[in-house]
Order: C-alpha cells, then sequence, then structure tokens
C-alpha cells in the first residue's frame, strides 16, 4: 500500500485521485491521503485474521489483559499528540479530542478488569451434573465505523471484542485514515499478536463482498440509517450475527419539575458537543409549557454565548463541522426550515472564510413538513418545541422512527417513572444527557439500530452463548 503524507498540501475543490483522505476542516487543507488497499492485500490481512484468531482465542484473560492495559497506557502516555490528530483530522475541540482518548484508556482498562467475570460460565440448575451457558469468541469480526469520534467509536468495540478472545478488522470511514492507522499502531505496540486488529483501507461499495468472505464471522457497523440497511442486508444474505449503532433525533424533555439551572447548560452541551454531530445528542427539545418562555429564552442566550472557532483554543465551544459538504447540509436543512416558517433565536448562519464552521441555532416552529422536523441535524442545530404537559411530551418524543436516547429533566419521582417507562428508546437518562460509558449497554432501537455495546450485554453480542449439559 502506498502511503502519501503531506507530500504536497493540496486544497478542497482539487481532485484527489485516493481512497482515504485525511482533510483539515479548520482549514480545509488535505492534510494526508492514503489508497485503498487492493484485493490481494484485502485477502491476505483477512488471512492473517483468521489465523490470527486460531492461536489468540486460547490465549488468557491475563495476557489480554495485560496487552490491552499496555493500549491504555499508550494512549494515556501519548495524550497530546493522539488528541491532535483528531482535532486536525475531524475538527472536534482539543478538550473534546483529549477527553476521547482518555474515555479510550479508561475503557481498556475497565474491559482489561472486569471481561473475564462477565464471561465466566454461568451455572443454570438443571437434572445435569453441570449445566449452564459459557461465552467462547466468535471469530474475525468485521467493524465498520463513523468518523464524528474516531478512536471512541473503535474502542467501544475493539476493547469488549478483544478481550472476549475475537479479533478485529476496521474498515473505517474515509475521511479519518490517521486515526485508523494510529489505532492499528497502538493495538500493535501494545503487544496484541500480529492480526489481532487489522486496519483496512476499503471502499463501503466492498463491504457487502467481505462481509460475505467465509473467513469473517460477525459485522459490527456505527453510521447512518443507509449504510445500515446495506450491512444489514449483507449480513441477512450471509447469515452472520450483526450489530448495528445508526442514528437518532433524540429527545431532551423539560417537564414541570425540572431545575433549569442544571437543565440549560446541559441543554447547550447536549446539543454542541462534538460541534453537534453526535448521534446522541439532544436534537429536539420538548419543554412543558409552563416553563417554555424561560427555558427558551436561556437556552437560546446560552446557545448565542457560545464561542465558535479554532478547535485548538481552549474558550472555543464549537469548532468546524466535519466537512464542507456536511456544513452545506446542516445549512440546507435551516435555510428549508425558515422558508417554511421557522423562527430563528440564536445562529442561523454559516462563518465566512476557511474551514467549515457553522453558528450554534435554535429553531421554533419546525414542523414535519421541513427538512429539520423530519431528518437528523447532524450539526450545532437545535429545535425546541412547546409541549402541553409530559404525557404529551412522552406521545411527541416516541412519534419518530429512531429510538437511541432520550435525556428527561425532572426533580420529581413521579414524572422520572413515567418518562422511564414511557419513552421509547434504548437509553433513557434523567437529570443527565444521554452519554457512553463501559459499564452499561449502549444502542438503540427502531431505526436507530440493534443490538449493543458496552457492558456485559455488549460483550456477549460477539460470543457464541454455547449451552453446556452434562448428566
Ligand atoms: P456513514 O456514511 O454511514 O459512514 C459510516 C461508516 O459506514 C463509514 O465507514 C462508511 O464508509 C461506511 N459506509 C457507508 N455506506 C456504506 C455502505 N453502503 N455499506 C457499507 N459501509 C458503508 O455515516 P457517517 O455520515 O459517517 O456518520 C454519521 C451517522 O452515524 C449519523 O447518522 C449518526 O447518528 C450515526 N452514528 C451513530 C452512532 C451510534 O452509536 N448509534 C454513533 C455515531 C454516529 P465511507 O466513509 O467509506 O463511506
Amino acid at each position: 500500500m502506498a502511503l502519501h503524507r503531506n507530500a504536497a498540501a493540496v486544497f478542497v475543490g482539487q481532485t484527489v485521485d485516493m481512497a482515504y483522505i485525511s482533510t483539515n476542516p479548520t482549514t480545509g487543507e488535505v492534510v494526508a491521503t492514503f489508497e485503498n488497499h487492493t484485493e490481494e492485500e484485502v485477502d491476505a490481512l483477512v488471512g492473517l485474521a483468521a489465523t490470527s484468531f486460531a492461536t489468540y482465542r486460547h490465549t488468557s484473560f491475563e495476557d489480554r489483559a495485560m496487552w490491552m492495559r499496555t493500549a491504555a497506557e499508550t494512549f494515556e502516555g501519548e495524550l497530546p499528540n493522539i488528541a491532535a490528530v483528531l482535532t486536525e483530522e475531524m475538527g472536534k475541540t482539543f478538550n473534546a479530542a483529549r477527553g476521547e482518548v482518555m474515555k479510550c484508556a479508561m475503557t481498556m482498562r475497565y474491559y482489561a478488569e472486569h471481561a473475564e467475570s462477565m464471561l465466566m460460565e454461568q451455572s443454570i440448575a438443571t437434572s445435569g451434573s453441570r449445566s449452564g451457558v459459557r461465552y467462547d469468541p466468535l471469530g474475525v469480526i468485521l467493524a465498520v465505523m463513523p468518523w464524528n469520534f474516531p478512536l471512541w467509536q473503535v474502542v467501544r468495540f475493539a476493547a469488549p471484542a478483544l478481550m472476549a478472545g475475537n479479533v478485529g478488522l476496521l474498515k473505517h470511514a474515509s475521511n479519518v485514515p490517521r486515526s485508523a492507522l494510529l489505532l492499528e499502531d497502538v493495538f500493535r505496540r501494545a503487544g496484541f499478536p500480529n492480526g489481532c486488529f487489522t486496519n483496512l483501507f476499503l471502499p463501503a461499495s466492498r463491504v457487502a463482498a467481505l462481509i460475505g468472505d467465509d473467513r469473517v464471522a460477525a459485522v459490527t457497523l456505527t453510521g447512518s440509517e443507509a449504510a445500515g440497511q446495506s450491512v444489514a442486508a449483507a449480513a441477512g444474505h450471509a447469515l452472520k450475527k450483526c450489530v448495528l449503532e445508526l442514528g437518532g433525533s433524540d429527545p431532551f424533555i423539560v417537564a414541570n419539575s425540572a431545575d433549569l439551572e442544571r437543565a440549560v447548560p446541559m441543554a447547550v452541551t447536549g446539543r454542541v458537543q462534538n460541534n453537534g454531530q453526535s448521534c446522541i445528542a439532544a436534537k429536539r427539545f420538548l419543554v412543558v409549557e409552563s416553563r417554555y418562555d424561560e427555558f427558551l429564552a436561556r437556552f437560546a442566550a446560552e446557545m448565542d454565548e457560545v464561542i465558535v472557532g479554532n478547535p485548538m483554543d481552549p474558550a472555543t465551544g464549537v469548532g468546524p463541522l466535519v466537512s464542507a459538504q456536511q456544513r452545506d447540509e446542516i445549512a440546507e436543512q435551516v435555510a428549508d426550515a425558515i422558508s417554511k416558517g421557522a423562527v430563528v433565536h440564536a445562529g442561523g448562519t454559516a462563518v465566512d472564510g476557511p474551514g467549515f464552521f457553522y453558528r450554534p441555532t435554535v429553531l421554533t416552529g419546525v414542523d414535519a413538513s421541513m427538512r429539520a422536523g423530519s431528518e437528523e441535524l447532524f450539526g450545532p442545530v437545535a429545535v425546541v418545541e412547546k409541549v402541553r404537559d409530559l404525557d404529551h411530551a412522552i406521545s411527541v418524543a416516541n412519534a419518530t422512527p429512531w429510538g437511541l436516547g432520550a435525556s428527561v429533566w425532572a426533580n420529581d419521582f413521579a414524572e422520572q417513572e413515567k418518562a422511564i417507562a414511557g419513552i421509547e428508546a434504548g437509553m433513557v437518562f434523567v437529570n443527565a444527557i444521554v452519554a457512553s460509558t463501559p459499564e452499561l449497554p449502549f444502542g438503540g432501537i427502531k431505526r436507530s439500530g440493534y443490538g449493543r455495546e458496552l457492558s456485559s450485554v455488549g460483550i456477549r453480542e460477539f460470543c457464541n452463548a454455547k449451552t453446556v449439559f452434562v448428566a
């Protein structure tokens, strides 16, 4: 594979005949380009993964944990350099990038410590002398991953999967090749045997064929619905296990008993985190009428105050969107809403100049006839809607095709319980924004996907839950 690292800077608009392109969204400059692996190279790398699995599956939890902890140490020890790659490659603030790297390290340590107990054989009393379930690794797992958390999305899969004795093949998004190589390098340097974690520079069009490869046991995808449909279809055709983490339009519900002192700043964080490009970002703010005016005024004012600019500057709250295309997409969704009668309370425009910046925006008066009312908003744009009461909020929250997460703000116990039981989503967080954490399962329902990552539920997704019975 040829690697072309910053040989001569080229700029957006120029044709670059390379499949994997790392562009700095703050400047628009192309930083590095990489060719796709050839069919022969992919074949050899998949073969290496399969061979590696045959021996790796028999390694001890102790050895795997040692390698995993070493990988965590590398993340911690090289924190500023690794974080800078994320900021340079997809525009998240350096603060956020540091947080992502540390979260990866923490999660690696968590699975190094807990994987063995999560996968311990479970005894179930029957007429036999021994009976229950044991968890064996499945094999070579293909991970198709997105650019928005270029390390975290991968580690969220890889830390549990490798600790369970599986090996991983990574097909990362085509705009984050440096993150992909960095991950492969960290796992290799940590001591994982060759072939345990392999990066493939592979176009999306070749993923379905790879899923059909007999040496691949299962696939996980984090990304868009369209990609999910394609991967699920290929996995279905090949009859292989598949986990899908797709998009969402998570509600942020402000109930009667909400504490606005806490809710408003977290509403801002929930919407603008990762420059607005998070699947679990709060996207629809459903506020009961008794709290609506106060919430809207405070929320719009705080969104307006968020500093947009250089992601390396610690004062910056929102850096650039990942690409010109993503910035234009969000601008078109907002313009469409405004043209059909939506009201802008903050932002509403892109920032001129180089880089792909869009101002934190608050809209009201959005309905389903508008793109902003029917599509996922993958940028720092919030839609605020007045609802009569909590029951109404829950029914509006549920009236979407998605069901990833939901954030509910209520101090009253009865309101909390009603929301937890009533919301159709994979995750409900009360008086907190939705977040992933190594201890808890992560995933959605409806068009947000199926299966779970993290926790004992997630680690078992790529295990054979083997029934054992000894008479
Ligand atoms: P995307 O276009 O679906 O890309 C994600 C990955 O899928 C990339 O590696 C991409 O490769 C690959 N891909 C795209 N089309 C494919 C196809 N037809 N077959 C096989 N692979 C395909 O998604 P994105 O725009 O990068 O990410 C944003 C979306 O991901 C949003 O909807 C967001 O909500 C969702 N997301 C969900 C979660 C979650 O945990 N639920 C987390 C983060 C993001 P290429 O780059 O080569 O096209």
